[in-house]
This record gives structure tokens, sequence and C-alpha cells, in this order.
């Protein structure tokens, strides 16, 4: 039996040794086993330090990406490359704890497909990343058919089986924890405390956390495409309404120069079609995405890879 553990690695010149170091505590003389590091176009001196260790260690494999693709991208570039019978991918930056890998090994022993981690606290994640972080799994799940579990993170293992489905897939624009629960398979859950970042700093900006909500949803649901109808079946009620209110005023004679009520109307009108137009853009913009067909990521390097 042997394990992949891919390492999408961005930036993370100051964990990779250790990291390793710990792997290798928990892998040897109890496995067989690769490991993949997959450098997504960093800028430091994550390739180097990559290619260190995988000069005296044959299990050690390097793919370096022509530039950053994204961590969703790193990850399909290093099991694309993976040969082994069980594939675990973890963050590089020690918050995927390497002492849970042979947990995940024996529930997937136990028969499971896919073994997925659920985080259960974070020291290091700030006050704010955990509230939009639990918005948005709220938020996911009212959108989408398909719940996903709060703290799902991309921490997980698959078995070849699952891995080739997985991999097979299709879909340029990954949500990757979107699409493992689509699968199906047999499933279990892991639970894990997740330790502060070791070196560097996350990746994850605010506006980036944004934007991969914003891709998960897209990708899972079109509920927000129904927003515009909507949208506009209110204003449309509301137009009627108010025509029929200025109908009786007019018969009335008491019709006054309506300022604000024009600019009120305006305004309404305007904002629902502007929001309509948006939210049927974002979806435009994916599928202009999935028809152009181009590879998500491009290497650049293999290194101990043949
Ligand atoms: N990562 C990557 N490409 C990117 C951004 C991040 O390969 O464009 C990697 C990063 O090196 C790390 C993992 O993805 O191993 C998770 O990133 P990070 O720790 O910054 O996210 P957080 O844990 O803060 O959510
Ligand atoms: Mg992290």
């Amino acid at each position: 039996m042997k394990i992949s553990v891919v390492l999408p690695c961005y930036n993370e010149e100051g964990n990779i040794k250790l990291l390793y170091n710990e792997l290798r505590r928990v892998l040897t003389n109890k496995y067989e086993f690769e490991i993949i590091f997959v450098d997504d176009g960093s800028v430091d001196g994550t390739l180097s330090t990559i290619k260190e260790i995988a000069m005296d260690d044959r299990k050690v494999k390097g793919i370096s990406l022509s530039r950053n693709f994204g961590h969703q991208s790193a990850i399909i570039a290093g099991m694309n490359s993976a040969s082994g019978d069980y594939i675990i991918t973890m963050d590089a930056d020690m918050q995927h704890p390497p002492t849970l890998i042979p947990t995940l090994i024996n529930k997937a022993n136990e028969g499971y497909d896919i073994v997925l981690t659920i985080r259960k606290s974070t020291v290091d994640a700030k006050f704010i990343k955990r509230i939009t972080s639990h918005l948005f799994y709220r938020f996911f799940n009212y959108l989408s058919d398909i719940p996903l579990k709060e703290g799902s993170a991309d921490f997980r293992l698959m078995t070849r089986n699952a891995a080739n489905v997985f991999l097979g897939l299709p879909e340029k624009v990954r949500f990757n924890r979107g699409l493992i629960n689509w699968m199906g398979f047999k499933t279990a859950f892991v639970e894990y405390h997740s330790p502060r970042r070791i070196s560097g700093k996350s990746k994850y900006t605010f506006i980036r956390m944004i934007k991969f909500a914003i891709a998960g949803i897209l990708s899972f649901s079109s509920k927000p495409l129904k927003i515009p109808f909507i949208l506009g079946i209110l204003s449309f009620i509301f137009g009627l309404g108010y025509s029929m209110y200025v109908l009786v005023q007019f018969i009335n004679g008491m019709t006054i120069p309506g300022w604000a009520s024009t600019i009120i109307l305006i305004l309404m009108l305007g904002g629902a079609q502007m929001l309509s137009l948006g939210i049927v853009g974002l979806y435009i913009a994916r599928i202009f995405e999935e028809t152009k067909q181009r590879p998500i990521y491009i290497i650049k390097e293999r290194i101990n890879i043949e």
C-alpha cells in the first residue's frame, strides 16, 4: 500500500524542511510513501528548498508550476503526479498536523474511499476569519443542494479509485471540497485541532477569501440566478400598485410635480436591474471560463519525476 502526500506550497520556504522532517518521522518504516511538493509559483526560496531535499531523498518529488495558479489548482497538479494507492492532500504550513496521517490511513483501511478532516478549532484564526468562515458555510449550505460541513479543509485522504474520479471531473474553476462532497463515495470524518502557522503568513487575505467563497457558491448553486426573477416580480407588483395610486391622484386632479417619486422609482428599478445583470454576469463569466478549456495549471519543472 503506497501513500502519496501532496503539499501545495506558495512561499513556504520557512515551513518545508520542518514539515518534511515531521512527515518522515510519521511515515518512515511504517508505510511505502512519496512526498510531492507543488511549488505554486513561489517567489521565495520554496523551489530551491524542495530541490535541496529532493537531492538526498528520492521519495521526495517536486513539481514547479509556471506561475501562481492558486491553491486548488496546485492540489490537482500534485494529485495528477501521485502514484500512491492512498493520496493525502494537506497544507504546507503545518496547520494540518502530519501526526493525523496514520488515523486517516486507518480509516481508509477500514474501507472508506474518502476520509475528510474537520477543523475543530484554530488558535491561529482571527475573530474576523472565524466569523466570515462560519457565515460562508451557513450561506453556502443555504444556497447549495449539497451541504458542506463547517471546518472542512483541503486536508483529506482519497483512495486511488476516488482520486481517479475526482481528477477526471472536467471542471476548470474548482472548488475541490464541494466537488468531493458531490462525488459521494463512502466517506469518513476525522476531527483535529489546527495549530498556529509555523512560518510566513496566510495567503488567504480577506479579498481572496471572498473570491474563494463566491467561486464556491457559483459552482454549487444556481439559486442566485433566481434573485433577478424575484426582484423583477417584486418591482413589477410595486410598480403596478404605485401606478394605480398615481392614476387615482390624477383622476382627482391632485397631481403635483412628483420629484421624489420619480427619483425613488428610478433608483429602485436601476438598482434591481444592476443587481440582476450582475448576477447573470457572474454566471456568464463562469460559462466563459469553462468553455475556454484551458488547463488549470502548467508545469515548468519536475523534480524526481520521470
Ligand atoms: N497555497 C498555494 N497557492 C496559493 C495560496 C496558497 O499553493 O496561491 C498553499 C499554501 O502554501 C498553503 C495552503 O495552500 O500550503 C493553504 O494556504 P494558507 O495557509 O495561506 O491558507 P489558510 O490556512 O490561511 O486558510
Ligand atoms: Mg494555513
